[in-house]
């Protein structure tokens, strides 16, 4: 639960972050797109304004002979009057009766918007007399309402186009944090899951241990053959505790990366020869029969301790998961100079369901009957581990007539 909260505070963390960074950068791109635009639509405004001024100080062209229509001449005298309202036409009464002039504004190129309603471009001119005395002032207009028109579509269209990108990519961004960060949780649960699965562990043996040795010291004179049976089961709950530390330990060392292969040369059907040598005897006090069918016979660069280690838990499993008069058979050969390890019991099997879960951790599928054994649940994790550190798999399969067996392939 705790690390579904962290990893949606992260998630929405770095959705926000997302967010900015995208709006911000269509923000950009969108200020230099429009821009550029209007630069370069009222670049051909200007230069045309900037010609016609030219022009008509130079007295190329006469005001009343207008030859670019698009241009409104507007003749001022030296008191900024309108001289050439006729000329003006009908524009004049309509709304440029009331347009403002900014004497500072000469020789400049400005936009004006005109009643709230007319946008122009202008540039106005100072006229001289040939003494060199001001005479008046020509201001020449162009209309840009077609430009503003386009402009303001573009800020629409782009506006639209950002809005629409930015959900998208926002939704697409959401999408894949949270595919990233599956993994995240699920090693984060499985984490937790862990640590309250050793916990629990841990804590059953000791409790026992404490009982029993404070039921032992309120009765000090007691004699050890009288309570030999509680004795035997704190020995029994020390070892247990040894073997879940020592187990803990393993795959604590390797989910740091800190379980290293000391790797040699070794010949696994001797080794095989050796482990079985002691348990042979045990398995026949237990009217249990252990076949060996050694074919590998050629030396593999292994870590020998992991190995013998992947082979004791396998063998202890199958020990304890048969019957008397039931065998195990261990099996090996080579193919495609890889090592095939099997081992086979015809005792009580793994259900289809229990299949898909006997390599995790702590998973047992009857916690009594494997505490009973001395199990931890921790035992095929560890041989999970061992298998893929030398880079092969181990599966489980169905035994025949029934049973279970394993496959190692290195
Ligand atoms: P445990 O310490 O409980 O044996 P393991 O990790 O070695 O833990 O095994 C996990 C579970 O897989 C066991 O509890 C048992 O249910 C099942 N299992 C393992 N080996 C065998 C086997 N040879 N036959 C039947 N069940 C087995």
């Amino acid at each position: 639960m705790l690390e579904k909260m962290i990893v949606k505070e992260e998630l929405i963390k770095n959705m926000i972050l997302t967010f900015c960074v995208i709006v911000l950068l269509f923000i950009l791109f969108d200020v230099i797109i429009y821009n550029q635009v209007k630069h370069s639509l009222y670049e051909n405004i200007d230069n045309e304004l900037i010609q016609c001024a030219n022009n008509y100080c130079l007295n190329i062209i006469n005001p009343f002979d207008k030859q670019n229509p698009r241009m409104i001449y507007i003749i001022r005298d030296i008191n900024e009057n309108i001289i050439n309202e006729k000329s003006i036409g009908r524009m004049y009464n309509d709304y440029l009766i009331s347009l403002p002039f900014d004497k500072s504004l000469v020789n400049s190129l400005y936009t004006l918007n005109i009643a709230n309603e007319y946008k122009y471009r202008g540039v106005t001119m100072q006229l001289e007399n040939f003494e060199g005395i001001i005479a008046g002032y020509v201001q020449i207009l162009a209309n840009v309402d077609g430009e503003t028109q386009t402009l303001n579509t573009l800020l629409g269209l782009l506006g639209l186009v950002t809005v629409i990108l930015v959900i998208i990519l926002v939704l697409v961004s959401y999408g894949l944090s949270r595919r990233t960060l599956r993994p995240i949780v699920e090693s984060l649960k499985k984490q937790t899951e862990f640590v309250q699965n050793a916990s629990h562990e841990l804590r059953t043996p000791i409790a026992i241990i404490q009982a029993k040795q404070q039921l032992l010291l309120q009765e000090p004179n007691a004699k050890i053959i009288d309570k030999s049976e509680d004795i035997s089961l704190v020995i029994k709950e020390s070892k247990r505790l040894t073997k879940l530390i020592r187990e803990l330990l393993i795959l604590a060392a390797s989910d740091s990366n800190n379980l290293e292969l000391k790797k040699e040369n070794i010949n696994v059907d001797d080794l095989i020869k050796e482990i079985t040598k002691s348990y042979i005897d045990f398995a026949k006090i237990e009217k249990k029969e252990i076949n060996l069918d050694l074919n590998s016979n050629i030396y593999y660069s292994l870590d020998k301790d992991k190995i013998s280690q992947l082979l004791i838990i396998l063998l202890d499993n199958a020990i304890k998961y048969t019957k008397e008069n039931e065998s195990i058979e261990i099996k090996t050969y080579s193919k495609d100079s890889k090592i095939f390890i099997e081992v086979a019991d015809t005792g009580i099997g793994i259900s289809e369901e229990a299949k898909k879960h006997i390599f995790e951790r702590f998973y047992r599928e009857d916690k009594a009957r494997s505490r009973e054994n001395g199990g931890t649940g921790l035992g095929l994790s560890i041989a999970y581990t061992i298998v893929k550190l030398h880079g092969g798999y181990i599966k489980v399969l169905n035994n025949t007539p029934k049973g279970t067996r394993f496959i190692i392939k290195i």
